[in-house]
């Protein structure tokens, strides 16, 4: 084959033409044989054979089953009724399915006749079920069947309307394996193929678009995802391994003063072991060659300040200054606070830098930091400006990652001559999975062990209407000296709504808990800085009983004497948030409560949300959910990877296959850095041609 011959034009391939090359562009983002040749099919047409009942598997084809309805009854449910006709065949029952067209149906249907139905099936528990088949009387059913298998590709409605129907799509797909004569080059090791009896690169190609049968259908999958998930692994670890190489950083050798003094002296409790461990993997970083790129991921409450602080006394031992960084000013200028506070005595130059900080004062403190009088920055995104030099920055610490992106992160690299040591700290637990795809460049850390003596939070969901009963249990809890929040949401798409919402609730809040009994303080978004401030100041004081709020206080806000957090419109939070609010109570000796308050139309995956939210603690749980409802694209800047526009392979589902292409990436960068081994050339092939491009199938062929 011609080694340019994927990069064809599409209009070229016969049949195509340029009028239906610029539809395949606009719709399907086709532009040459390559691309097309990548379009997978969603799902298979399968007319090969007629299954049994106890054969079928969910597996995402059609398929045919001869058998007889038995029993036809309607079900009412929420939305409409259906109609469900029990199925039987001599080994087993399911279930076919109608929500619509239900009169024609009865009127038409023949119970204990033979059909033959087609159709999708999926499992609901231990039943198959079919919905909207096609149905046929077996008697008139044409015997004889079809040889092949139908793929189905993805389509859009244009793309119809413009006759380039599935049958035409399929037809280009045929053109280009005969031009191509279905030939395409290896990109895997035999090492790898044999190890795990993977099927070649083109009958991969052939099958996933013509498959034989099943079986091989189900290996041409296995082989494109892993071949997906190794590349994209391939990339992550070379990166690593390359940036481990060239970059040198900045030796910490010295485990000196602060550090043992402030270990010794001031350390305000014991340390857990996990925290312990992780300071020793950051120690190890530091005091290594290789610049540190650490991700420290640890539940909400788990301790990382402390952490932070320790890292940063290390580099000022070192001799260097370090920087810690928080998505909101209110966090910053909290983190300010309590390093003081750790600090206490010891002779560390400590400042804070944020949006507010007046121009006087922030010429002062570039000075200081230019010269080297101060220690430790802390601050927001205005500490990335460029007027902001250190002497020399050897630990730049960054707080709630997920606010921040690659390109902030990439910013702090260039602060110094030779990069700072980073260390990414985040509240948010991000699956196993995921931080492999999305962090896999960066090593890891976990705290995955809470300070003794913390109680788990009791989380419940109530109704609008049971508001009263709730209003008196914060009553009893005011009355023993606590202290409450009220978070409601805010979006940007119904700001206006929301804040009236805010407003509305804040009143009947008040109404509801008179002054001068109760003292109630407000946060959000359209207020100052200053009186945000000020209200947030009176709260940790114990001033006010009640703090009503917009998610402004999601992000690290620690006030221990706060035992209940009152979630209002819960079901519009994502898992994540959710879990992130609740961890603001919970951090005294006090029993802590979470209440989530909805209305009563919840769609089934707010119901699961609120289902996992009151059933578990465990933030490692919460994220595998979340990352089941959502999918990864919605989860914390994962969009900036651009890494995770999977094609044929999905985190959550092949999450296996992710591990298997992780482990064999890993092992054959180890053998064979350079891919100069003979038996890589097809790997080294494939990978040069990744890295020129940048989405990943546009190099694996
Ligand atoms: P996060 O990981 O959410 O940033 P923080 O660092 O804010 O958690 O710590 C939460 C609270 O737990 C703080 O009040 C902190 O002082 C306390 N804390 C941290 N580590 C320990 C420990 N080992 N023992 C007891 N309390 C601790
Ligand atoms: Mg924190």
């Amino acid at each position: 084959m011609n080694p340019n011959f994927l990069q064809t034009p599409i209009a070229y391939l016969k049949g195509v033409g340029p009028n239906r090359a610029d539809v395949l562009k606009a719709e399907l983002g086709i532009e040459t044989y390559r691309d097309l040749l990548h379009l997978f099919p969603n799902r298979y047409l399968d007319r090969t054979s007629y299954y049994k009942i106890n054969q079928l598997q969910p597996s995402g084809a059609d398929v045919q089953v001869v058998g007889k309805i038995i029993h036809l009854k309607m079900v009412e449910q929420k939305r409409g009724k259906r109609l469900v006709a029990t199925f039987v065949d001599e080994t087993g029952q399911m279930e076919l399915v109608w929500f619509r067209g239900h009169k024609w149906i009865k009127e038409n249907l023949k119970i204990n006749e033979p059909y033959v139905v087609f159709g999708r099936v999926s499992q609901y528990g231990s039943t198959f079920s079919m919905p909207h088949p096609e149905m046929e009387l077996l008697h008139h059913h044409q015997q004889g069947l079809k040889i092949a298998m139908q793929p189905i590709y993805p389509s859009t409605e244009k793309l119809s309307a413009k006759g380039i129907t599935n049958k035409v799509v399929s037809k280009m797909v045929q053109q280009l394996f005969l031009e191509s004569r279905g030939l395409f080059p290896e990109s895997l090791s035999p090492t790898i193929l044999d190890e795990l009896r993977l099927i070649s690169k083109t009958e991969a190609l052939l099958n996933i678009h013509f498959p034989k049968n099943q079986e091989l259908l189900a290996r041409a999958q296995f082989r494109l995802k892993f071949e997906e998930l190794f590349f994209v692994q391939m990339q992550l670890i070379s990166k690593k391994m390359l940036r481990k190489q060239k970059i040198k950083g900045l030796p910490f050798e010295n485990v000196g003063e602060n550090f043992t003094t402030f270990f010794q002296n001031h350390l305000p409790f014991e340390l857990t072991e996990a925290q312990k461990r992780v300071i020793k993997e950051i120690r190890n970083d530091l005091g290594s060659n290789a610049q540190m790129n650490r991700l420290l991921q640890g539940d909400v409450g788990s301790g990382k300040t402390i952490v932070a602080l320790m890292c940063m006394l290390l580099a000022i031992d070192n001799g260097f200054q370090a920087c810690l960084m928080a998505p909101t000013e209110i966090l910053a200028t909290q983190h300010y606070n309590g390093l003081k506070e750790l600090l206490g005595q010891m002779d560390i130059k400590i400042a804070l830098l944020t949006g507010s900080t007046k121009k006087s004062e922030r010429t002062l403190l570039h000075n200081q930091l230019e010269n080297g009088n101060l220690n430790i920055l802390v601050g927001t995104h205005a500490v990335l400006e460029d007027k902001v030099q250190f002497k020399n920055l050897g630990l730049a610490i960054v707080d709630e990652q997920h606010r921040f992106g690659v390109a902030q992160r990439s910013k702090l690299w260039h602060k110094n001559d030779t990069p700072p040591h980073i260390l990414v700290m985040t509240a948010t637990p991000i699956p196993r999975t995921l931080a492999m795809s999305l962090y896999g460049d960066l090593d890891v850390s976990v705290i995955d062990e809470l300070p003794p003596g913390r109680k788990p939070v009791t989380t419940v969901h109530r109704f609008d209407n049971n508001r009263l009963k709730v209003f008196g249990f914060l009553k009893d809890e005011i009355k023993k000296g606590r202290q409450v929040y009220i978070v409601y949401p805010l979006i940007q798409e119904s700001e206006a709504m929301d804040y009236k919402d805010l407003m509305d609730g804040y009143e009947s809040i008040a109404r509801d808990f008179p002054q001068p009994e109760y003292q109630i303080s407000i946060v959000h978004g359209q207020m100052k800085a200053a009186d945000k401030d000020y209200e947030m100041e009176r709260f940790v004081k114990g001033e006010t009983h009640i703090m009503v709020a917009t998610t402004v206080i999601e992000v690290g806000v620690n006030v221990p004497n706060a035992s209940v957090m009152i979630i209002e419109s819960a079901e519009r939070f994502g898992l994540s948030q959710l879990h992130q609010l609740r961890g603001r109570v919970g951090r005294g000796a006090e029993q802590s409560f979470c209440i989530l308050m909805t209305g009563h139309k919840l769609s089934e995956d707010a119901k699961t949300r609120l289902q996992t939210m009151t059933s578990t603690n465990d933030g490692f749980e919460i994220a595998e959910v979340d990352l089941k409802l959502r999918g990864p694209g919605d989860l914390m800047g994962t969009q900036q990877s651009g890494l995770l526009a999977l094609k044929i392979a999905d985190i959550v589902k092949d999450n296996q296959i992710l591990q298997t292409a992780r482990y064999h990436a890993i092992q054959l960068l180890k053998n064979d850095p350079r891919l100069e081994k003979e038996e890589n050339a097809p790997v080294l092939r494939a990978f040069t041609k990744m890295m020129a491009n940048k989405t990943i199938w546009n190099y694996i062929s």
